[in-house]
């Protein structure tokens, strides 16, 4: 089995790991919050595991044979990946070894990050993933792959399949990337046009959880109305683990594909709009679910 490193052991980093040191990989986590992977470790030791390590710097991941990022933005990948040259973890790395990024970062970005990794001999392949938490708990994530080296890509296959039951090879490098783009762009509109429907629908008396049980049998139907309407927005639970910031950058990285393509469209121009709004009233952390709460205090200004 290769051995694996897994840099980003966040929301989403955490289950993933988890699930990769359960298949039996010989893995070793680095986050740059040393107590996440000394937490994870001692969990997964706890949980009978003796195939799980971590590390205090990037460095200490030379050695492995496929690296996975699960990282908030692409630029921080980058960074990670080829900060100090020389001396930088991908510099260090055997050649041949491969990068997995499953962070949902920018397609272009992605182009040119592997052009960088080609230099030292290193290959990269994009595999962003979708599901949230529950499914990155159960091992059940659609994972959409951009590759351009196939066998590269037959080698990690496995190791993916221990984090998803859903793999969707999409085309050439970067293409993962997009794809993950768009998807996100969909989903922030759904909530966002959910969003609008029930602050409307509450001010003119309907009642917010029949709303939604009509919609969920109804044609308005989507994961938002399924998942997160009743327990996060209108139960003020607000903890679905997935960050207003990072959904406001995925939106943003699909509106930039937009304009690289030559067409600029304008819900997601508009979509993209609202949820900065989202993430300048709430604050980047906050999790996304509660953007409904920003949009209702600054329609009522
Ligand atoms: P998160 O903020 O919970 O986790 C990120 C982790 O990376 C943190 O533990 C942080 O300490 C660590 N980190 C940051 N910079 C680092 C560096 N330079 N080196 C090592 N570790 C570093 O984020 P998340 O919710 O796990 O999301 C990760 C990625 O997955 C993002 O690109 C996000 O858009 C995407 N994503 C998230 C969800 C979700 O539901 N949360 C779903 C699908 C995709």
């Amino acid at each position: 089995m290769q051995k694996v490193g897994f840099i980003g052991i966040g929301n989403m980093g955490w289950p993933m790991a988890a699930n990769v040191a359960k298949a039996g990989y010989p893995l070793t986590v680095f986050d740059t919050d040393p107590q996440r992977s000394e937490q994870f470790v001692s969990d997964q030791t706890g949980d009978g595991r003796s195939n799980v390590n971590s590390v205090s710097a990037i460095h200490g991941l030379a050695s492995c044979d496929v690296i996975v990022t699960m990282l908030p933005t692409g630029k921080i990948v980058s960074d990670a990946l080829t900060q100090g040259g020389d001396d930088s973890l991908a510099a260090r790395l055997t050649k041949g070894a491969i990068i997995v990024d499953m962070s949902s970062s920018e397609p272009t970005g992605t182009r040119d990050l592997a052009a960088k990794l080609a230099k030292h001999e290193v290959i990269l392949i994009d595999a962003p993933v979708s599901g949230g938490v529950p499914r990155a708990l159960a091992g059940t994530l659609s994972i959409m792959i951009g590759a351009d080296d196939a066998p590269a890509l037959e080698l990690v296959t496995p190791l993916l399949q221990a984090m998803g039951d859903r793999l969707f090879i999409t085309g050439g490098l970067g293409c993962g990337h997009a794809m993950k783009a768009l998807n996100n762009y969909v989903a922030a509109t759904c909530y966002t046009a959910t969003a609008e429907a029930m602050l409307i629908g509450e001010k003119f008396g309907l009642d917010l959880t029949t709303m939604v049980d009509i919609m969920n049998v109804s044609t308005a139907r989507n994961f938002f109305t399924d998942i997160v309407m009743k327990d996060h927005v209108i139960g003020e639970k607000y903890a679905t683990g997935f960050a207003v910031g990072l959904l406001a950058k995925d939106v943003k990285i699909a509106a930039d594909l937009s304009e690289a393509v030559g067409l600029p469209l304008p819900v997601l121009q508009l979509v993209t709009e609202r949820w900065a709004l989202a993430r300048d009233t709430l604050g980047g952390q906050r999790d996304n679910s509660e953007a409904i709460v920003a949009w209702k205090e600054t329609a009522e200004r």
